[in-house]
This record gives C-alpha cells, sequence and structure tokens, in this order.
C-alpha cells in the first residue's frame, strides 16, 4: 500500500494505492481539471487507476473535479454522513452537479470492509470540527489523510475548542505517525 501526493494547486491530491484499486481523496477547485492530467501523468498514474474518487468534505476546493472524473468512469464513494452536503456549494461555484444517486455509500462503521475489498488497511473516521461532513482516512501504516483539520497546536492557543480536542483524540487513539492535510505541512509522530 502507497499512499502518493500529487499536487496542482492549493489542495493536496491523496491516491490511496490498494493491491485492488486506488481511492483518490479530495481534488482542487473547479477549473483544475488540465493541472490535474499533468500531474498524475508525472506520477505515471491513468484514470484507470482510480476506482474511486471521495472529499474529505464538500467544500469547493476539495470537490472540484468530482463530476469531471466521474464523467470519465470514476465512481464516487461517500460517507453516508456527507451524503447531504454534497450539493451545498455547487450552485455558488457553478459546477456541474455530483451524481450522489450512482454513488458507493458507505458508513463509517462499514469502512474498513469496504477499504478490505481494496485491499487498502484502515478505516475512516468522523472529525467534524472543519465541518460536519469532515471525514479522515486512517491507515494501519499510521498515515492519517486528515482534510482541513486544524493542527493540534491549536489547542494550545483555543483550549476552549473542544471538537477540535475530541477529533485529535480520536486520532491520538489510533496511533497515528504521519498526518497529511489538505493545505499544510504533514505532521510527524
Ligand atoms: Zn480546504
Amino acid at each position: 500500500m502507497e499512499t502518493v501526493v500529487l499536487r496542482y494547486g492549493n489542495t493536496n491530491t491523496y491516491l490511496i494505492n490498494g493491491s485492488s484499486g486506488g481511492i483518490l481523496v479530495d481534488t482542487d477547485m473547479p477549473g483544475t481539471i488540465g493541472a490535474f492530467f499533468k500531474e498524475i501523468k508525472r506520477h505515471g498514474i491513468r484514470i484507470k487507476d482510480i476506482s474511486f474518487v471521495m472529499a474529505t468534505h464538500y467544500h469547493p476546493d476539495h470537490m472540484g473535479l468530482i463530476s469531471e472524473l466521474m464523467d470519465m468512469g470514476v465512481r464516487l464513494l461517500l460517507v453516508d454522513i456527507q451524503n447531504s452536503h454534497i450539493h451545498d456549494w455547487e450552485a455558488k461555484i457553478g459546477s456541474k452537479p455530483i451524481d450522489g444517486e450512482s454513488a458507493r455509500i458507505i458508513s463509517i462503521d462499514e469502512s474498513r470492509s469496504f477499504l478490505g475489498e481494496l485491499g487498502i488497511h484502515g478505516e475512516m473516521i468522523h472529525i467534524p470540527s472543519h465541518s460536519e461532513d469532515s471525514v479522515g482516512i486512517m491507515l494501519d501504516d499510521g498515515t492519517l489523510i486528515a482534510g482541513d483539520l486544524s493542527p493540534i497546536s491549536y489547542l494550545q492557543s483555543e483550549p476552549e475548542v473542544s471538537q477540535l480536542r475530541d477529533d485529535w483524540n480520536l486520532i491520538l487513539d489510533h496511533h497515528p505517525k504521519l498526518v497529511l492535510f489538505a493545505h499544510s505541512n504533514q505532521l510527524v509522530f
């Protein structure tokens, strides 16, 4: 299993490669498809290597390419708690509506067995401090893809942010070694 970081704008996109399929986590803003293709080509990745695309949460800088990738045959992976949020920003940013009907929808509890089908060892966790629909992907190798979660250092300056504390406590229970964020530097434990 390996996680590849793709950079073609302001959002880090991660491709988790399992033995039976890959999941692309987060995409940049709408309009970045050209830059995305350049970047995957640079890494020797083809669209058919990507079985599913998902967003850690449905803000514009994370869901921007989902509809276009779905048109190319990439399936949407949706955690059930995200389902009511997939259209939150589409009208405001003028992007094509995401076809949620065709998505594979899983619960947090089902995530480990689902990932296992792709040969990916890990599970999803619900970390709603950034937004209600935010999920993280916690891999058994100790890598966490955390989306827009605020760094743990924020807890020192803002100790009253209790949801952020709850999120980090949940993460620490999983003994992470490396936390990958969508916009900031990675955190090594
Ligand atoms: Zn973001």
